[in-house]
């Protein structure tokens, strides 16, 4: 008699990452997360650099990192300056690789509103001594996601306010069309570096704003057309 798949594995088997599907009780499971580092020009500018048209860079976060169905955000360990990031996060329903920006939008089953969450004092030091970003970026509960809009209920957007606030206090307010990389120029210069996926997650950078967070914040982001993220500080 064959074995159960279950017993294949010498551990029992780590759970699928998934995130809601707004309106249904479907869920998306998630294989990658990537995230677009400035890709709006007045967040370059506050984190001082220059907005000029360079090729998007890229870093990513792992699934496990995922806050979702509104959980909450337990404050991490060492980082003493943590900010939050909103941002649109696209989702893949399909793969490619070298997808012209063209095509790139056939790929997405989705978007939803994301906090990319940032040991900014940790970052500064990486960025400092030229040391990768992980620690400061893909650390427990780093990216939290609200409920996924299928395309074939929102469409692409590609305008619309994107806005966050602490406590109900605004932090940040951008546009979608601030974007200095769309989403299908993201998506075809990600897809020249690596293989995407269906269950891939790309985070499309954050308008300016950013700031610390600290235990108690009730933290909120929307965009027109998406949907929310909602997650508290523990
Ligand atoms: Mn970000």
């Amino acid at each position: 008699m064959m074995p159960e798949a279950s017993s294949h594995f010498v551990i029992p088997q780590p759970p699928v990452v998934s995130v809601p599907v707004a309106g249904t009780l479907e869920r998306f499971p998630v294989r990658r997360v990537y995230c677009v580092g400035r890709n709006y020009a007045d967040h370059a500018r506050e984190m001082g650099h220059d907005p000029d048209r360079e090729p998007p860079f890229f870093f990513t976060k792992a699934a496990q990192c995922l806050v979702t169905d509104g959980g909450v955000f337990p404050y991490p360990t060492i980082s003493k300056d943590v900010h939050h990031e909103v941002e649109l996060v696209v989702a893949l329903k399909a793969g490619a690789a070298n997808v012209d920006p063209a095509d790139a939008l056939a790929l997405v089953y989705g978007y939803a509103v994301g906090i990319d969450f940032t040991r900014r004092d940790m970052q500064a030091q990486a960025k400092a001594k030229g040391h990768p970003w992980e620690m400061s970026k893909s650390f427990d509960h780093a990216a939290a996601i609200g409920a996924l809009a299928p395309v074939d209920q929102i469409g692409h957007p590609a305008s619309g306010r994107i806005w966050f606030e602490i406590d109900g206090d605004l932090r940040q307010d951008g546009q979608l069309d601030q974007m200095i990389w769309s989403v299908p120029e993201v998506l075809s210069h990600l897809s020249h570096m690596v293989t995407l996926a269906p269950g891939d997650l790309i985070y499309t950078g954050t308008p300016a704003g950013v700031s610390a967070v600290e235990r108690g914040n009730k933290l909120v982001g929307r965009i027109d057309g998406v949907g929310s993220v909602e997650t508290t500080v523990v």
